[in-house]
Parts: C-alpha cells; structure tokens; sequence
C-alpha cells in the first residue's frame, strides 16, 4: 500500500511516498529557513507564494525518488491544521486535485498527530499505547496516546509553546533563526545551575504547562546584565534557561506515565531533537524501567513523511475526508 502524503503549514513544502504505513521510499523538504531568516521568523505571506511555486515540483521529485507513479499510490494524505492559513491551502488544493485526478481517498491530517507518528517511521516496534510529549515550535502537550486512532489530550501549555521560548530567546542572545538548535549547541558547554530561573506550574498537579514567565525572567536577566554592562556567558544563559523547560517537561512527562499507566514514553515536534530533553528523559524513564522513544533529527521537524504515515492508520479506518475539505488553522489535537 503506497500513500503519498504533504505538509505545507508552515515554512517547510514537503511530499513523501510511504509504504505500509511505515516504510520511507521518499521524502523530500524544500526548506524556507533562509528566506524567513533575514525577517528573524516565518512571514505567512512570503510563505505561502514560496509553497505554491515549490509544491508540483517537490511531489514530481517525491514520486520519482520513490521510482513510481501516481498510478501507483493509493490514497493522498495531507496536513489541513494547525498552522497559517495560506501556507496549508496551498497543499489542501494540491492534494485535492490529485484525489479528484486519480479517483482515491483524500485523508486529512493534523500536523500535531503527524508529529507523534514520525516515531512509528523510526521504530518498526513501536506500538500504542503510550505517552507522547509533542514540544514543537507552536505548540507544548502531552497525549495519551491509546491506539492509532484515539489520541487524548492531557494537558497542553497556557501561553508560549517551548520551541517558541526557545526561538524568542535565542533572538534576544543574537542567534540565527530558529533558534532552538543554537541554544542546545551553546548549552553543552554552559553550567544549568548558573542562574534560576523559575519552573513554572512544576507543582500545579496538572499537565498544563507555561512558559511565557521563563522567556520574562530570562529577558530580563539578559537586560538587566547588559545595562549594568556585567559580562554575560551565552552558555550559562543557555543551559540554565534549557534546565528550566527541560526540568519541567521531564516532571509532567513522568507524571503522566504513571497517571496513564504506560510503558512507553514518545517525544514529538522540533524541540523532541532537543540533547538536554533526550539525555534527562532517558535517565528518568531508564530509572522507572519505561522505554523512550523519538524520531531521529529529520523527523522530529516538519517533513510529509509523518503526514503520511498518520494518514495510512486513517486510511485503514476508513476516515476519508471529501472535496469540502478545508484548511484549519487552529485545529486542536486529540479529545
Ligand atoms: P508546530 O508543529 O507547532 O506547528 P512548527 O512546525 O513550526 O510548529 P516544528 O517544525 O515541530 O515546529 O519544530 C520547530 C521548532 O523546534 C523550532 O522552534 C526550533 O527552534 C525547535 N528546535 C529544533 N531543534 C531544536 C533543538 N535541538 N533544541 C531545541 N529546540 C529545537
Ligand atoms: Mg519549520
Ligand atoms: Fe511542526
């Protein structure tokens, strides 16, 4: 069974063909970063004239490295929310068109889920159920995952989303776009203890998270350094800033896993190819004898590869959407 899958919410066009679900036979991501790097973040409007020129030309070059045709594919799967508007028209169209062009199924998918799926592309033992942290750049949750098609919603952040934190504060250390990586990178040889900063809802007993008073603590201190014209160290900055959304993630994550009662624990989205998060999830799940699993760098950001794989267990299920289908910006995750 061979699905062709986009992504086009944000500032990645991708197409991919999968096989049985979980099998990459091509997965190609035209990437944005250094258009929208001189603006220091994504432009919609920039971004959605960029998807339409890249769009034909990525799915022509996802069919051919995966040497087939459209013939050949049995259903199309694409990203309909969250993300901006105009960017996820763009493969909502095309991937319309192609339905309609070669008469099989149409599957919506939500990005959020599309995020969690990429594990199963990584690891063929993977099975539900489990917990899933999904830490992207626009969104911070955890989800119950109980078989492939009942996600529930635990709990998810008030405000910021993690990956955002970490791009806002890599903006104000001067960083390059997006900024998460740059901040790992730095963090490796900085001290987490060097500053406190504050963790917050750590003890708030729900798994609601919160961490737009970090990104003030962390401004302020960075501000406050520079007028006193103190010398600052970027990696002390970094590390203790990471220790902060790390030590947070990794209580609420466990905390779940308990609650859920699972063995597994899976981490999604962007900030999932966080070193910090893997190295502290890893000793805590090792310590409670539960697995842990993430997708490898390239899956844990936007790729068409994890669209489709989530496409494929709906197909199964018979959950097609029809030509109606519409872009959803704010489209929620799980029940
Ligand atoms: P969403 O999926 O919520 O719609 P998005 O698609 O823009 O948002 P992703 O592609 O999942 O987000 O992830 C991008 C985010 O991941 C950026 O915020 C980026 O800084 C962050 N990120 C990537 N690598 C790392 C890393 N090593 N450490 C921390 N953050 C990282
Ligand atoms: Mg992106
Ligand atoms: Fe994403």
């Amino acid at each position: 069974c061979l699905i062709l899958a986009l992504e086009t919410s944000c500032d990645e066009t991708s197409a991919a063909v999968i096989a049985d679900g979980r099998t990459i036979c091509s997965n190609i991501i035209s990437s944005q970063v250094p258009l929208h790097q001189k603006f220091g973040g994504v432009v919609p409007e920039v971004a959605s004239r960029k998807h339409i020129e890249n769009v034909l030309p990525v799915v022509d070059e996802a069919l051919k490295e995966a040497q087939v045709t459209l013939k050949d594919i049995q259903a199309v799967g694409v990203t309909y929310g969250p993300g901006l508007v105009g960017a996820l028209l763009v493969g909502v169209a095309t991937a319309k068109a192609l339905s309609f062009a070669e008469e099989i199924p149409l599957i919506g998918v939500n990005h959020l889920e599309g995020h969690i799926f990429a594990n199963f592309l990584c690891h063929a033992e993977l099975e539900p159920p489990f917990v899933a942290l999904v830490v992207s750049g626009g969104h911070t949750a955890l989800v119950h995952v109980k078989d492939y098609n009942t996600l529930i919603l635990m709990g998810q952040t008030r405000d910021d989303a993690a990956g955002e934190a970490f791009d806002k504060i890599a903006r104000v250390m001067n960083l390059p776009y997006p900024g998460g990586p740059h901040i790992d990178r730095l963090a490796r040889s900085g001290n987490r203890e060097a500053i406190h900063f504050p963790r917050a809802l750590s003890d708030h007993g729900s798994y609601e998270f919160s961490f737009s008073g970090l990104k003030s603590a962390v401004l302020n201190y960075i501000n406050s350094a520079r007028q006193r014209q103190e010398d600052l160290s970027p990696e002390d900055v970094a590390a203790s800033f990471q220790a902060a959304v790390v030590d947070v993630l990794v209580a609420k994550t466990m905390q779940a896993v308990k609650d859920c009662n699972v063995e597994q624990v899976v981490l999604a989205g962007g900030v999932a190819a966080n070193s910090s998060l893997q190295e502290e999830l890893n000793k805590s799940t090792r310590l409670a004898g539960i697995r842990l699993y993430y997708p490898s760098p390239v899956l844990c950001t936007d790729n068409a590869a994890m669209i489709a794989c989530r496409a494929y267990y709906q197909f199964l299920a018979g959950q097609y959407a029809d030509l109606h289908l519409n872009a959803v910006p704010s489209l929620k995750l799980g029940i």
